[in-house]
């Protein structure tokens, strides 16, 4: 068997240091403007006592904005003598997809939470995901993703995890999700995208979860105290922060099945007649799509497949067949 490519990434940040640095990972990129440069990452590291390793990230795709706000704020905030432990953060891990408001990268075109576990010979965003998947991850006991809706999507706010047949992995996410705190927890029961940040998590045994935190390309401030909130919250729960938690409401955990997903038949302007947050029932009427080239042609109606709360609903209006119109969870 050929040896295992070790990642060309580095980073300025000494993983094994005590304290709070502030770096960069740089990722070689070739190119016309800078032919030996690099695509950065901004990376901390506050470590204190001793004590577990969190991995915190954001912007894993770059226009979903609260988590990004959170955890930059969170950098300005910690202390390395309140932790105990080390907590590593990656506020905008996607760094030219977030300064384009981009979901996936201008530099390659990669989704790079469709690129796990990556490849340390293929482009920037595929070198990325394997240097936090060799890397990050082995050193991490907990994580959180932290996304939203992103430009397309708006989410009701929600912790988010896939479900596990280990009856011991899956108490321990949900245990994990009522830390959080959102508001709601959205469990994915359905067959899970092995190519996602969390699964790589959950491949090498670290507690991971993930939030879809409103979206729309935009935030809010009620959506962005559910990130900040959950951040705090999850590193008290994690064991590295020794304070209480904030609003430790109960949060309402949801099941999303695969049959859940309403798409877009055909193409025109979608015309909603739910909100995000209703409970709707199977065969309801979900809206229309209208025919802006043909006026005289008869409206689409769209009936939601099955029953269950509005978790997510489609911003952009214009819609294109196969685009997720809504999805609920029950
Ligand atoms: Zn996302």
């Amino acid at each position: 068997m050929p040896a295992k490519l070790r990642s060309r990434v580095r980073t300025d940040v000494d993983l094994e240091a005590a304290g709070r640095q502030v770096g960069r990972l740089y990722v070689p990129h070739s190119s016309q403007e800078s032919a030996y440069g690099a695509v950065t990452s901004p990376f901390a590291c506050i470590a204190g006592a001793q004590g577990p390793t969190v991995l915190l990230t954001a912007g894993n795709h770059g226009d979903e904005y609260e988590g990004q706000i959170a955890l930059l704020k969170l950098l300005h905030r910690m202390d390395p003598a309140d932790v105990h432990g080390r907590i590593l953060v990656l506020p905008s891990l996607n760094l030219p997809a977030a300064l384009a408001g981009r979901r996936s990268s201008p530099v390659d075109g990669g989704n790079l939470n469709r690129s796990f576990p990556g490849d340390p010979s293929g482009g920037v965003t595929s070198a990325l995901a394997h240097f936090i998947d060799t890397e990050l991850l082995p050193r991490s006991q907990f994580a959180l993703d932290l996304h939203s809706g992103g430009s397309s999507l708006e989410y009701l706010p929600c912790g988010m995890a896939r479900a596990s047949d280990d009856a011991g992995t899956r108490r321990r996410i949900l245990e994990a999700l009522q830390a959080f705190g959102a508001p709601y927890s959205f469990v994915f029961e359905t067959a899970p995208d092995e190519r996602t940040l969390t699964a790589a998590g959950l491949r090498q045994g670290v507690l991971h979860i993930g939030a879809e935190i409103g979206g729309g390309g935009t935030t809010r401030p009620a959506t962005l105290a559910v990130a900040e909130q959950g951040v705090h919250n999850f590193l008290v729960f994690a064991g590295v922060l020794r304070a209480d938690p904030q609003s430790p409401a109960s949060s309402r955990v949801l099941a999303v099945h695969g049959a859940d997903y309403l798409r877009a038949p055909v193409r025109g302007f979608f015309e909603p007649v739910f909100e995000l947050g209703d409970e709707v029932d199977a065969r309801q009427l979900a809206g229309r799509i209208h025919f802006p080239e043909e006026p005289s042609r008869t409206p689409a109606e769209v009936h939601f497949a099955t029953t269950g709360t509005v978790v997510c609903r489609r911003v952009p209006t214009r819609c294109l067949p196969g685009d997720c119109l809504a999805h609920l969870a029950s």
